[in-house]
């Protein structure tokens, strides 16, 4: 069943308005009465029915609350280190797939791709759309945010995660596998929320290793293979959210 996000909070009639409202009625065709499931902006998922459709809105009544959950119960942070062309598009789609709660594209010394203040702003307009897209078609009951460009400074100063990782190519010694049983056992309830950060193309630099341990990061490796900017993150999650028991 198709499902839309709603910006205003539940109530039993609500409505879908802008390009959302356009795809119901001009591309899947829907009438009143057909069914939708819809997800307000206080994170309430109900199973709902097109009640009329207008020029450019859709009024849908809610038929009953639906309590299923899509949300991981570990909350992921990828922070990822700014990749080359489209790379970006697809780490961000992807992530937000898996099952990130929030995707940070930090400015990395060895980023090949630099972006000011305008440009920057823009992409992350565009990787907010991405988002938003993946969630919706991953059924996802949030939408994950892409987060301002920061440096690795920025980032540190003010993610608040309890457990942070950084897959470091050159770690030949800590496994995530053992970062993350350590972080299970040391934290009253387990791991809740966990900064995930990546490199770019051209790796971690020394200094932003250190700068990193210093706010408490485990530098971890993820094996014997060197996996590129755009694989590594999908690999992370994909291992911790398995070790966490949220693959199934
Ligand atoms: N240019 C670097 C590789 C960068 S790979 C080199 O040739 O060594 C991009 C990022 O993916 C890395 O900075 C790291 O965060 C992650 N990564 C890739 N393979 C990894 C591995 N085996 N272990 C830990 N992290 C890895």
């Amino acid at each position: 069943m198709h499902r839309f996000f709603i910006e205003e909070p539940y109530s039993d009639t609500m409505r879908v308005v802008g390009g959302d409202a356009k795809h119901i009625s001009k591309v899947l065709r829907m009438q009143p009465g057909d069914e939708l499931q819809v997800v307000s902006d206080d994170g309430i998922t109900a199973l709902a029915k097109v009640v009329a459709i207008d020029a450019d809105s859709v009024t849908v009544e809610c038929i009953e609350k639906i309590a299923e959950l899509h949300e991981p119960r570990v909350k992921i942070v990828l922070a990822q280190g700014l990749a080359k062309g489209e790379k970006m598009d697809f780490i961000v789609q992807k992530a937000v797939e898996l099952g990130a709660t929030s995707i940070v594209p930090v400015a990395m010394e060895h980023s090949v791709v630099r972006l000011d203040g305008a440009k920057a702003a823009k992409k992350v307009e565009r990787w907010q759309k991405i988002a938003e897209a993946a969630a919706k078609q991953s059924k996802r009951d949030i939408i994950p945010e892409v987060q301002n460009l920061q440096s690795m400074k920025e980032l540190l100063a003010t993610n608040g995660c309890t457990t942070k990782i950084i897959a470091y190519e050159c770690e030949d010694r800590m496994s995530l596998k053992e970062a993350l049983q350590a972080a299970e056992q040391n934290l009253p309830g387990g791991i809740c929320d966990l900064l995930l950060i990546i490199g770019p193309e051209g790796g971690i630099s020394p200094q932003e290793l250190e700068l990193a341990r210093q706010a408490g990061a485990v530098p971890v490796s993820l094996g014997k293979r060197i996996l590129r900017a755009e694989t590594a993150g999908l690999v992370a999650m994909s291992a911790i959210f398995y070790e966490t028991g949220d693959l199934g």
